[in-house]
């Protein structure tokens, strides 16, 4: 479109294109002045426009909307240049461009939304498919133990019941990781026996995997220590495991190879890692393997080719961002209808490793001396029957209670009570907390193991509590309660 106009604000002349664009005839137009059909919100604009023009500056990033002779309005972009006292003006309808760039933006946004909330599903599914995988460990566990018992199979009890006591801790692991990430805390390396901890989880990944799938261990007699967060090694040996399990729908072989490795300056700048010593951990699969261009992308965050609800495309990322932060690698070998294997590479550690856990056998803790007695208060009845049961094994008497208001009338009593071991959270009206509190009005030095959540830890002021009280983090191994009582009881 192209127009002339003068500085009293009318036009003297337009081409036909603007009565294509806008339904007015020259005529009309030429009839009144051009503000006449601007947009009111973009009169100002329009003006200063004009008064640019009038000092004699060339407008050329300038839209206005003008009104279609039907009442709807259309987006004008203008080149206006001032020559002789008149307005030189070419002007392009860009009501399209503006609509589309609207919905674009629109759309994008949506997009973004939709990623978020994905991710999250995502993030979800991930963490409760790891989740059901512990639970199956433990609740298939305890039918094995139950089958066995009816059958009066006791020989392989011990068997399942370190199953199911295993997949319990890595779960609790989990939890605790999870409480960890959001706080955003480090990795807790330690030296280990990767040997070791491959061999303790070779029964959790056998039953992942399923029986059409033949796992072999190979240990490599002699492999160094190394030094890497434990909990986080299994998760990632996990992760690999399930992966390759998927590449195999009809069945295969999965091996787990541990191995010293020597990386020299030419290994060094291939496997982009400090030359020095090593140690591998590998799993190969007999898969679908992976084509060179997708390798290049499963360790994006949420990169997954599964069906929604089956993958969560963390477990690469996991096990990357895991590998390099403990100073390691990660490497993909893979050839489409043979096979892959991924290696993890982590840094030797110029020592021994931890042999012993930290925690007492409970057959070592020393029994209670003579009628001590312990309160013990909780809401949850498996939490008592537990409790009770160490404590009965440690010789002490136990006293349940179900809600603050039975806890504090035994604590008001003339009962002994050497040890009160409570939930934070309790029905009744009081928190753990204040009970242990109006108990001590009676009892001034009584002692207190309070058991908590995390979730739970300002109730108890975050971990400032008066002499005589503990806090033990659930869920907890009961050697460890099992020390913890027996430490606070003897305590003077
Ligand atoms: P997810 O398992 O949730 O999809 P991962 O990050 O663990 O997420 O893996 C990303 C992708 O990498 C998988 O979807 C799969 O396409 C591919 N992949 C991973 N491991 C293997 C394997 N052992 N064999 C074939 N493909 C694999
Ligand atoms: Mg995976």
């Amino acid at each position: 479109m192209l127009c002339v106009a003068n500085f009293d604000g009318c036009f003297v002349s337009l081409n036909p294109a603007w009565r294509l664009t806008l339904g007015w005839t020259e005529a009309e137009m030429k009839a009144r002045p051009f503000l006449d059909f601007v947009h009111p919100d973009d009169i100002a604009a329009t003006l200063a426009a004009a008064e640019g023009l009038a000092r004699g500056e060339a407008q050329t990033t300038f839209e206005n909307r003008y009104r279609h002779r039907d009442g709807s309005h259309v987006w004008l972009s203008w080149n206006a240049v001032p020559r002789d006292g008149l307005i030189y003006a070419s002007t392009r309808d860009v009501t399209e461009t503006k609509r589309q760039a609207e919905a674009l933006a629109k759309t994008e946004e949506a997009l973004r939304q939709s990623q978020k909330m994905e991710a999250v599903g995502q993030l979800t599914g991930g963490l409760a498919h790891d989740f059901n995988n512990l639970l199956a460990g433990i609740s298939g566990s305890l039918e094995l133990m139950q089958t066995r018992m009816s059958q009066g199979r006791m020989g392989d009890l011990d068997r399942y019941m370190s199953v199911a006591q295993g997949a319990a801790k890595r779960a609790a692991a989990l939890t605790h990781r999870l409480l960890a990430f959001s706080r955003r805390q480090t990795l807790d390396p330690k030296p280990a026996n990767v040997n070791r901890l491959v061999a303790d989880m070779e029964e959790l990944v056998r039953r992942t995997v399923g029986p059409a799938i033949h796992l072999e261990v190979v240990g490599l007699a002699g492999l160094w220590p190394a030094l890497i967060d434990v909990g986080q090694l299994e998760n990632a040996l996990l992760n690999l495991c399930i992966n390759a399990r998927d590449a195999m729908p009809g069945g295969g072989r999965i091996t787990i190879e541990t191995a010293n490795k020597w990386i020299d300056e030419a290994g060094s700048r291939q496997h982009d890692l400090p030359p020095g010593q090593y140690l591998s951990v590998c799993v190969t699969d007999t898969g679908t393997g992976m084509p060179p261009d997708l390798v290049d992308k499963v360790f994006e965050p949420f990169f997954t080719t599964k069906p929604t609800g089956e993958g969560t495309g963390l477990g690469l990322s996991m096990v990357y961002g895991f590998a390099r932060q403990s100073g390691g690698q990660v490497r993909i070998y893979s050839e489409v209808g043979q096979g892959t294997t991924v290696c993890l590479y982590l840094p030797r550690h110029y020592g021994e490793a931890d042999e012993d856990d930290v925690t007492r056998r409970l057959a070592e803790v020393e029994r209670a001396g003579q009628g001590e007695t312990v309160l013990i208060v909780d809401d949850e009845p498996s939490v008592r029957m537990l409790v009770t049961e160490v404590l009965e094994d440690l010789g002490y008497t136990a006293i349940e209670a179900a809600d603050s208001v039975a806890g504090l009338k035994v604590l008001q009593s003339d009962v002994r009570i050497d040890l009160l071991v409570t939930d934070v959270g309790l029905p009744g009206g009081m928190n753990g907390r204040q009970m242990a509190d109006a108990g001590r009005e009676r009892r001034p030095d009584l002692k207190v193991l309070f058991i908590t959540g995390y979730a739970e830890n300002a109730v108890l002021g975050n971990g400032y509590l008066r002499p005589g009280m503990q806090v033990l983090t659930k869920p907890f191994v009961l050697e460890t309660l099992a020390t913890r009582i027996k430490d606070l009881i003897v305590q003077a």
